[in-house]
């Protein structure tokens, strides 16, 4: 079965508002096996929706309108999906008395267009919204001779996770052939999407079983395999096969092979080797720190560090000698060379991580232009730097292709 998701509400047409719910129920529905085929955003307006929803009918199994389900005038999704499916809606008196409740609950008269929250569409199942007063409905039948799936939910989304996850999920898996599916994220960096597809290609071709998706986002690319079979490990074996593949392909520039971030990475290396870290961070502004704090239990091996953005704050707090800086420039080797070691020393970690290069978008030069960053890692005796030209405009690449390694 595959299916559409119609988001409905005019804010979702503005730059203001976007439709997010749609990406949670997309994930849901891929777990099922059940394919989107598409995705409408309409907004309030009663003829465009009935479209809308008369189109849906037309091509998917399963349909999921969300949002348009409250009080107001402009929420107009029941009537519409009640005109698109030549059915009628009735007032139901319990969900109506349920209102009531609610709002004398919270000691408040509840006004006359409430009411139309308790119009149900003939045959549906009332899914109660125990988070908003407006309730779900779930309908399921032939339309057309064909067997539809429809269901009607509230728009926040904290409303219609928990409706969704608590009484729609089940419904749904006993109206779907048992089937099990694997999948496996492999994530890549320091390497060009053009270059990372051109080299793994050639494998995932092989398996054509395999839904194979690579995804650019910010510093990594991501390599998403999703396969089903008649049993877990089967389908298991199969993507664990070509994600191996793949890994063998592309060695060390795959940092994670089960989804997890760089951040997590780090922290399992950290605490395997029973290392501590400190970071002197210029052009990225504390943002290093926040990444690898962002990690629960990071404490056990991040010690701490500084954002040494002045020149005179890379001397006093990472004890970069001002002469190197002068003679170097602040973003160079020699100066994130000495950044790492001077903030190792200072904060008694077992590691020194450093960053200084031009962020950009102004103050780059020919021979420095904006992108140019140097990284450094200070270590027992030894130091490592890498000097990497990053695209001007973040979202050009994830990979950094213009990517120089070295060490020295
Ligand atoms: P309620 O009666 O609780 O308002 P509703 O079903 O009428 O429920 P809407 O009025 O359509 O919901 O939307 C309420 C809010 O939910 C919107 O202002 C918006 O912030 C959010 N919302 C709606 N649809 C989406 C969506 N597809 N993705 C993310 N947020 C959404």
């Amino acid at each position: 079965m595959n299916a559409e998701i119609i988001a409905i509400g005019s804010e979702l047409l503005t730059p203001y508002r976007q439709d997010t719910n749609s990406l949670y129920l997309t994930e849901k529905l891929n777990q099922l096996g059940v394919e989107v085929v598409f995705k409408t955003v309409v907004g309030d307006n009663r003829r465009r929706l009935v479209s809308a929803a008369r189109q849906a009918l037309s091509r998917a199994d399963i349909l999921i309108f969300m949002g348009g389900l409250g009080p107001t005038e402009d929420d107009l999704t029941r009537e519409a999906v009640a005109e698109a499916l030549d059915l009628e809606l009735h007032r139901d008196p319990e969900i109506l008395a349920q209102l009531e409740k609610r709002f004398a609950r919270r000691k408040m008269k509840m006004s006359p267009n409430n009411e139309k929250q308790a119009d149900i569409l003939f045959g549906a199942t009332v899914l109660p919204n125990a988070n908003g007063t407006a309730p779900g409905q779930w309908l399921s039948g032939k339309y057309d001779s064909k067997e539809k799936i429809i269901m009607l939910l509230p728009g926040p989304p904290h409303e219609l996770k928990a409706l969704f996850e608590e009484q729609c999920l089940e419904r749904l898996r006993a109206k779907l052939p048992e089937q099990f599916i694997a999948t496996r994220t492999l994530k890549v960096a320091m390497m060009p999407e053009s270059q990372c597809d051109a080299r793994v290609a050639p494998i995932y071709k092989r398996y054509p079983d395999i839904q194979t998706t690579i995804l650019a986002g910010a510093g990594e690319i991501q390599l998403h395999l999703r396969t089903r079979a008649d049993s877990l490990e089967a389908a298991q074996q199969r993507v664990d096969k070509l994600a191996g593949e793949i890994e063998d392909e592309l060695d060390d520039s795959v940092f994670s092979s089960n989804g997890e971030s760089l951040e997590q990475i780090v922290s399992y290396f950290l605490q395997m080797r029973n290392l501590t870290l400190a970071v002197a961070e210029s052009c990225t502004g504390g943002m290093l720190a926040e990444r690898i704090t962002s990690i629960s239990g990071s404490s056990r091996y991040f010690v701490g560090g500084a954002i040494v953005y002045s020149n005179e704050l890379k001397t006093q707090f990472s004890g970069v000698p001002a002469d190197l800086i002068a003679k170097h420039g602040a973003v160079s080797g020699e100066v994130a060379i000495a950044m790492a070691e001077g903030i190792r020393e200072r904060c008694h970690a077992n590691l020194g991580l450093a960053i200084t290069g031009v962020a950009g978008p102004t103050g780059g030069t020919d021979e420095k232009p904006v992108g140019l960053v140097f990284h450094a890692l200070a270590g027992d005796g030894k130091t490592d730097v890498v000097e990497a030209a990053f695209p001007e405009t973040a979202n050009e690449s994830a990979g950094s292709p213009r990517n120089k390694r070295s060490t020295w």
